[in-house]
């Protein structure tokens, strides 16, 4: 058969080790994760195609992770390469589903954990693919995408008790009339964003001020604060904060799981004179009654989460059992794409909003699309709606996100926004990138103190 009249296919699925040593400076420090290093499990799909396209992402670790998860990865490489490249862009809802089922990789999950998180990956790398081939930033794709189409992504199983694909496609068509207003107003003002960055846990009482006050000159109206290591500091941090912003900008405070359920509602109780919007995981991600009993003491203080939610059936019991008022999605945590599409039609069904978690490495770049689309295309609104933004490692993106006055821009790029710079995917490969060569090198000229960083 000649060259020419061949279909293209996937060629390879490469799995790369990237980590950042941020644990030195404790960016990104919370109550549950003293030490990160942001790592990223990365993901790079080639094909024969003549265009040279790739299709990249990746899922997100603290650090050491990612010898799983890079495993994980590398078990669903028999799904994937040799794929003929049309029939995969033309169907990502039957490749997402199809990932999910292998018969015994199933037994990990099923749909949770490190090997969803690798489905999650592989999946979003196939939309980064199928957008750049479509030459389009991947919220433009969905938003141009059919109501049906749409429906069509998603996996229903375990849904329809909360949402039918008839009521998803009504929710859908309902959002149909005014989507070229919304991309209009999408490509001239932005998203709303909230700002993390002054309220990592390692931080000095000063430098949260300093950037506290500095995120509201930005234009942000809502910053973050991690909480949930030592009640009397969190007070005073929050009294510091609260001043430094005043009365009018939004104070959202964030557990990372820290607290048992009557813990989470005492603490609360405590911090409640200085007017928190919201508490961002009190407890388990697991504990969907235990949410609900939080929600229903601390109100009105809003309850959140979702970063670790590990798949749509908890976010589908959360909603059912009115257990959080905001629901975070993260690109990389569930099936990727499509389940994220899955979460933001159960919250639109529910009406709660969506605000969500971003950060840590290629996380912003990536969900922002997410929130694009279900602004244009689903929910319609941005009321009470903000994608966390923390400004940290977008230098090592190729196209990173774009924020200001507190707003994401609408990325223009085509794909998902998660491809790194090759120098960056060298310098930092883990173990063998020149920066954790040198850290070796240094470590072992240093003795070990043994001190615990947090403060
Ligand atoms: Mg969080």
């Amino acid at each position: 058969m000649p060259q020419a009249a061949r279909a293209a296919r996937i060629t390879a699925l490469e799995v790369l080790d990237v980590r950042f040593p941020t644990s030195e400076h404790l960016d990104g420090s919370d109550a549950m994760n003293p030490e990160p290093d942001y790592s990223a499990a990365y993901v790079v799909l080639r094909t024969d195609a003549p265009d040279g396209l790739e299709g990249h992402a990746l899922a997100f670790t603290t650090g050491r992770g990612n010898d799983v998860q890079a495993a994980a990865i590398s078990a669903l490489t028999p799904y994937v390469v040799g794929r003929d490249l049309t029939e995969l862009c033309s169907d990502l809802g039957g490749f997402a589903r199809e990932l999910v089922h292998d018969p015994q990789l199933r037994w990990l999950g099923p749909e949770k954990g490190v090997i969803h998180m690798a489905t999650g990956a592989v999946v979003n790398a196939a939309w980064d693919l199928a957008a750049k081939r479509a030459g389009k930033p991947v919220w433009r794709l969905l938003a141009d995408m059919s109501p049906e189409e749409l429906v069509a992504q998603v996996d229903f199983r375990w849904l329809s008790d909360a949402l039918t694909p008839q009521e998803a496609l009504t929710l859908l068509r309902q959002a149909e009339p005014g989507r070229a207003d919304r991309l209009a107003a999408l490509t001239a003002n932005g998203y709303p964003a909230y700002a993390t960055t002054p309220g990592w846990l390692g931080y000095s009482d000063e430098k949260l001020a300093r950037l506290a006050r500095e995120a509201v000159a930005d234009g942000f109206t809502q910053i973050k604060l991690k909480v949930g290591a030592s009640l009397d500091d969190d007070v005073r941090r929050l009294r510091v904060a609260r001043a430094a912003v005043g009365p009018d900008v939004r104070i959202a405070v964030d557990a990372n799981q820290r607290w048992d359920v009557a813990e989470a509602i005492d603490w609360m109780r405590r911090l409640a004179p200085y007017e928190p919007y919201w508490i961002e995981e009190p407890t388990s991600p697991d504990d969907i009654l235990g949410h609900a009993r939080v929600r229903a003491a601390v109100a009105p203080i809003k309850v959140a989460t979702g970063e670790h939610v590990a798949n749509r059936v908890v976010f589908k019991q959360l909603l059912q059992a009115g257990a959080i008022d905001i629901v975070q999605i993260d690109s990389a945590r569930v099936g990727g794409v499509n389940e994220n599409i899955a979460i933001l039609l159960l919250a639109a069904k529910f009406e709660v909003p969506v605000c969500p978690h971003a950060g840590g490495v290629g996380l912003c770049e990536m969900v922002q699309h997410l929130s694009m689309f279900d602004y244009v295309a689903v929910s319609g609104t941005v009321r009470d709606r903000v994608i966390e933004y923390v400004d940290h490692l977008h230098e090592h993106f190729v196209a990173p996100v774009r924020v200001r006055n507190g707003r994401y821009l609408a990325p223009a790029a085509p794909g998902l926004s998660a491809q790194m710079h090759a120098a960056s995917l060298k310098e930092y490969a883990y173990p063998d990138g020149p920066v954790w060569i040198a850290r070796a090198r240094e470590s072992r000229r240093r003795p070990q103190s043994g001190d615990v960083r947090i403060t």
